[in-house]
């Protein structure tokens, strides 16, 4: 899975499994692009790995977005490979709260709206080298684990359904679009967004009793972007421990 002088972008690539693709995309001879907007956490990943472009950048600002292709551009001259993997989730109090709506655009923002952004922004690049895109989704965006995360699943729902869109408008330019839908996996996420619970939580809600590590994540979104998937568009990916057909 050789991805020798492939120009790869990753969101949220100052932690979790962005970090761990990081990582192994340039473990496997690609040119990184690092983007987030923790400097301390993207310059700790970046010492692990080879010679990366560290973008500060939030996904959701227009003008950020842009200068993620702009200075990937004038650094690399190419794209190959964009993966959106930023996400997020907000504590609210549901279809019952008053924080609905603000938490609603916030998340929108960052998980579907900036990914829609920068995919179009790739585009044109991703034309010429005839790259691929991988979404990390999850798998609330197939089936919801519980109440109380609405926002959240509905924006990586309509991920998958981007995802296909995508797949359907750039496939006759020979750019694929996959999805990756993770079950839970042990990253700060939780933590991150202070929903009041922890990875561990969802352990026997999964049908091998187990969460997964970053680097098992990471595993999937190489295999999509790597010329092994070349036949591979318009899916997405489930890896979750058996956390959905628990539930059927
Ligand atoms: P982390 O919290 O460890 O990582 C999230 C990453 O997203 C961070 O690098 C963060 O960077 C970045 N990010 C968030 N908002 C923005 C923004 N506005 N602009 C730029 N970067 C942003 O969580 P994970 O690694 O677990 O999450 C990665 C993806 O996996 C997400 O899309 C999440 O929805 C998905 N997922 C995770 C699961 C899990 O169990 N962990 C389960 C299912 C899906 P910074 O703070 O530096 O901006």
């Amino acid at each position: 899975m050789s991805f020798k002088n492939k120009v790869v972008i990753i969101t949220g690539a100052s932690s979790g499994i962005g970090a761990a693709a990081a990582k192994m995309f340039s473990d496997e001879g690609a040119r990184v692009v690092m983007v987030g907007r923790n400097e301390t956490k993207l310059s700790a990943v970046a010492k692990r790995c080879s010679s990366p472009l560290v973008i500060r950048a939030d996904v959701a600002n227009d003008d950020d977005a842009r200068r993620i292709i702009n200075e990937t551009i004038k650094k690399f001259g190419q794209i190959d490979v964009l993966v959106n993997n930023a996400g997020t989730t907000m504590k609210n109090d549901g279809l019952l709260g008053s924080d609905l709506m603000q938490t609603y655009d916030a998340i929108m923002n960052i998980n579907l709206r900036a990914v829609v952004h920068l995919t179009s922004l790739a585009a044109p690049h991703l034309i010429k080298t005839k790259g691929n895109i991988v979404n990390v989704s999850s798998i609330g965006g197939v089936l919801p684990p519980g109440p109380g995360a609405t926002n959240y699943n509905i924006s990586k729902a309509a991920l998958n359904h981007f995802t296909v869109c995508a797949a359907v408008e750039l496939g006759g330019y020979g750019i694929r679009v996959n999805a990756l839908s993770p079950g839970p996996v042990k990253t700060d996420f939780f933590d991150n967004v202070n929903e009041g619970y922890n990875v561990e939580t969802f352990r026997p809600f999964t049908m091998l009793k187990r969460v997964s590590e970053p680097e098992e994540m990471a595993d999937v979104i190489l295999y999509l972007a790597s010329d092994r998937a070349r036949g591979v568009t318009g899916s997405n990916y489930v890896n979750d421990n058996g956390m959905i057909i628990k539930r059927l």
